[in-house]
């Protein structure tokens, strides 16, 4: 799995973060990480990788879209 903020290998339980992520807020660096690792929960974004990020982050969609808002390098 691979976006613009980072990807990860659920068989080598390895998570790639863009470090282009130290220049902002620590609750979207939060939320990268968070979907890199709900990702070895289940490849997809389905149901359960939902409920996962649902779970664990209830705010996650208004930090996503935050971060996404945002240029790559401001
Ligand atoms: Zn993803």
């Amino acid at each position: 799995m691979k976006t613009k903020w980072g990807s990860c290998n659920p068989e080598k339980g390895t998570i790639w973060l863009n470090l282009e992520l130290a220049r902002k807020d620590i609750a979207a660096v939060d939320y990268v990480i968070l979907h890199e690792i709900a990702h070895f929960v289940s490849p997809r974004h389905d149901t359960t990788f939902i409920a996962v990020l649902n779970h664990l982050m209830p705010n996650w969609r208004q930090i996503r879209a935050d971060l996404n808002a945002a240029p790559l390098t401001d």
